[in-house]
Parts: structure tokens; C-alpha cells; sequence
């Protein structure tokens, strides 16, 4: 009998689905969503009702780009407090980077004990990424087996020696290994001759730093890439992409058919390097938050779909990392718990709808990954949900972020969009701010 097995009944005028947002009454059994009814259907028997009025009911997040750092940097961040900010933001699901852990995934082995420290530890569900170096290509297909979603590569320095890039050619043997069994090479993508051609001088003056990562190193690194995907077949996905100049050319690759996908970042799309006062490198990152007028151009890109997802790119470190000198300083930006009211507030005044954040900031990752219980309110997923306020705002205080170094560029920061809850496979993990024992698993592709 259809309902008979329904826990929990969540309701809300504004419940963002596929279809378009609207009252409805989630239906949830066994974790997962087994239906989306009327807003006033017949609860079933036995089922607790959770009616949150005008609060938006929305899916999780999905954060494909999250740099956990645990073992071996726990300092700069870990799986409690990495998962804890995560949930916090309305995050449900993140997958970790391969590299700034010790060891970093780039074996079996690496993947096992990064597995083990993080499984008592997850308040949302973890994934990994695996690493694709110079001398792994043996690892790759072990790793993809094991349950990795993919691979990331450098085509430049890694800013940590224990993960080293890879030229042109072994990108090709790595890409060719990759595509031979159908898995997907994800890029750090910046041309290590523009890179050393561009002007370096240390200091705190951002316009110096801005000058040393140049446009054209990402332009040029993604033309390099896309040819390399078309020639090989392969399926690549270019990171973090701050550069809006590449954006004809990645419309152009994914007309012609060529694998190719990308996403930016809430801090490219919501900070401006006119922004950042000199010697504040909790605005750090490369490549670089770049001009308004490229942002607005990243705009136009995720307006018209050129543009795949928004992923945090959280990358934290201790404060004593960030000093005052952007040559020296590690560049990273810390932005799990604030990506989703960054992303919503900018969004709303470009004339954005919540659906348009689901589809940047939940479906999309969930696409990429191969995520298929994620990412939507339908049935048949599983029941992990945002219920936000997006008309109150708050002003960001560092100190109250779950994040282990509270360093953020968002610190002021008056924002749009207040998480009250976040619900993982039906169950609440964050109500008000506090938050419950951890029910997060570790998630392997096709799993
Ligand atoms: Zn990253």
C-alpha cells in the first residue's frame, strides 16, 4: 500500500522542485523521497508532519570541490569541522579533493586511510576524488574501481610538493588511461609558461598578485585542454574557472561535442578584486577573484548554461598562512558554510530565482559527480534538504562559523538566505544552528 512505510511528511508553500517551485508535501520513507504530493494530502498513518509555512524547502547542496585537508593538515581543516560547516551551509553532500591531506588519493591505500579517518567523523556524505600524478597512471584504474568520482590534475604548481603537476604529455597519458575506462579528468587549468611569463613581485598590493595570475594563463591552459579532450575523447572538467575570456571557447568545445564541463566559484562570482583592500589575503585564491567587468561576464555564462555548476572551492589554512604578503601567502578561500547565502544574494539581485541556485549549486554538481540520488526533490532520491529563509539576512562573524580556521573574505558581509534546517536521508542535522551526532556516510561512485 502505497505511504504505509511514510516517517516523515515535510511541508512548505515554496518546496523547489524539478518542475518548478511550489506548496507541496515531501513524502519520505527509509531516507529516501517517495513522492512529492499536494501541500494538503492525506498524511499517512503513523507519520511525524513537519510543516515549515513560507520557509523554502530545497535539496541539498552538492560541493564537488571541497579540500578536507585530513590526515596530514587537519589543522587548516578536517572531516568534523569541514562536515560540521558543511551541514551548517546547507551542504548535504561534498566530495573531498585528492591533495593538501598527507597521504593525498592518489593510490588505493591513500583512498583507504583517508576513507577511515573520515568515516566516524562525516555530518554530511563524503566522496573522494582521486589524484592524477606523473608517476601514478598504474593507480588510476585501482582508484576508479575502488569508488573514486574522478581525477584532478594540475597543469602548473600545486603550491604542495607531494602532489607535482603534469606537462602536456603526461596530461595526454593520463587523460588517454582515464578515458579508456570511461571516468572523468577534472583540471586545475593555468599555463605554467604564462604563469612564469607574467610579472612576480611580492608585497601587499592585490593589483601585483592579480598581474602574476593573467587571464591568459587560464585561457590558454583551457584551449590546450579542450584540444587534448577532443583529440583523445576524453571528458574533462575545468576547474574553478575565473576567467570569463574562456567562455566562447567552452560554448564552442560543448557545440561541437567535445566533453568538456565547468564551473566557478561563489567568491568569483560575488567579490571583485576592486574589492580587496591591499594585504588582505583572506582573498587569496588562484586563479585569481578577478575584475566586475569579467565578473558580470561570468554572469552571462551562467546564465546561459555555458557555465555547469558553482562549487565552493573551500580551501582553508592556519591564520599564520595568510600574511600580509600575497606572493608568499597561501591561497585558498574558506566558504563551505557561506557559499549558498553568497551565491543566493548575488543572484537574487542579478534577478536570479532560487530553481537557478538548485541548478548551479545542487543538480549541477550532482550531474557532474554522477551523483543520481542527489541533487533534486523527486521521488526515488534521497531526502536531503535545505529549508531556507531567503528573505532574512545576517551579517557574517567569523566566530560563528564551523569552519576549524575562522580566516574568511566574506567576514562583514551582510547576506541574503538563512538556513534553518538541513535534513540528511530524512533525518535533521542542523536545526538553528545546532547541530546533531554525525549520520553522514562515505559515498563511492555508482554507489
Ligand atoms: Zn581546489
Amino acid at each position: 500500500m502505497p505511504g504505509v512505510d511514510v516517517k516523515l511528511v515535510l511541508r512548505s508553500t515554496r518546496v523547489v522542485t524539478p518542475e518548478g517551485i511550489r506548496a507541496a508535501a515531501v513524502f519520505v520513507a527509509g531516507g529516501e523521497i517517495e513522492g512529492v504530493l499536494p501541500y494538503d494530502a492525506v498524511v499517512p498513518a503513523g507519520a511525524r508532519v513537519v510543516d515549515v509555512g513560507g520557509d523554502v524547502v530545497m535539496p541539498g547542496l552538492v560541493d564537488t570541490h571541497v579540500h578536507v585537508n585530513d590526515p596530514g593538515r587537519a589543522e587548516w581543516e578536517g572531516f568534523w569541522t569541514a562536515t560540521r560547516a558543511a551541514a551548517a551551509g546547507g551542504v548535504t553532500t561534498l566530495l573531498d579533493m585528492p591533495l593538501n591531506s598527507l597521504p593525498p588519493t592518489t593510490t588505493v591505500g591513500n583512498l583507504r586511510v583517508k576513507q577511515d579517518v573520515a568515516r566516524s567523523k562525516a555530518h554530511v556524505d563524503v566522496g573522494f576524488w582521486g589524484g592524477a600524478l606523473p608517476g601514478n597512471v598504474k593507480d588510476l584504474r585501482p582508484l576508479y574501481e575502488a569508488g573514486v568520482f574522478g581525477f584532478k590534475c594540475f597543469l602548473s604548481p600545486s603550491g604542495v610538493e607531494e602532489f607535482p603537476e603534469l606537462d602536456q604529455e603526461q596530461l595526454a597519458r593520463s587523460m588517454a588511461e582515464i578515458a579508456g575506462f570511461g571516468g572523468l579528468l577534472i583540471v586545475h587549468a593555468e599555463d605554467p609558461e604564462h604563469l612564469a611569463g607574467a610579472p612576480q613581485r611580492s608585497g601587499g598590493k592585490y593589483a601585483d598578485f592579480l598581474a602574476s595570475r593573467p587571464r591568459d594563463a587560464e585561457n590558454a591552459a583551457i584551449a590546450h585542454l579542450i584540444a587534448q579532450a577532443r583529440r583523445l575523447g576524453a571528458r574533462v572538467h575545468v576547474l574553478h574557472l575565473s576567467s570569463a575570456d574562456a567562455l566562447p571557447l567552452i560554448a564552442e568545445a560543448k557545440r561541437e561535442g567535445v566533453g568538456v564541463s565547468v564551473e566557478s566559484c561563489p567568491h568569483f562570482l560575488t567579490l571583485t578584486a576592486e574589492e580587496v583592500p591591499d594585504g588582505a589575503t583572506e582573498f587569496k585564491c588562484c586563479p585569481p577573484i578577478r575584475e566586475a567587468v569579467n565578473q558580470d561576464a561570468l554572469w552571462a555564462g551562467l546564465a546561459d548554461g555555458t557555465i555547469d555548476c558553482v562549487v565552493s572551492d573551500h580551501s582553508p589554512c592556519t591564520t599564520d598562512l595568510k600574511t600580509g604578503d600575497f606572493a608568499s601567502a597561501w591561497g585558498g578561500i574558506s566558504s563551505l558554510q557561506l557559499g549558498l547565502p553568497a551565491m543566493w544574494t548575488e543572484a537574487r539581485r542579478r534577478g536570479h530565482s532560487l530553481e537557478d541556485v538548485v541548478r548551479w549549486m545542487s543538480a549541477g554538481p550532482a550531474a557532474l559527480a554522477g551523483l543520481s540520488r542527489k541533487g533534486a526533490i523527486e521521488a526515488g532520491r534521497d531526502a536531503d534538504f535545505v529549508v531556507l529563509a531567503p528573505e532574512e539576512s545576517f551579517t557574517v562573524d567569523p566566530a560563528g562559523l564551523q569552519h576549524r580556521n575562522q580566516v574568511t573574505a566574506y567576514a562583514g558581509k551582510t547576506l541574503h538566505g538563512v538556513v534553518r534546517s538541513t535534513w540528511l536521508r530524512g533525518t535533521r542535522i542542523v536545526a538553528d544552528g545546532v547541530l546533531a551526532e554525525p549520520t553522514g556516510r562515505l559515498l563511492e561512485r555508482n554507489h
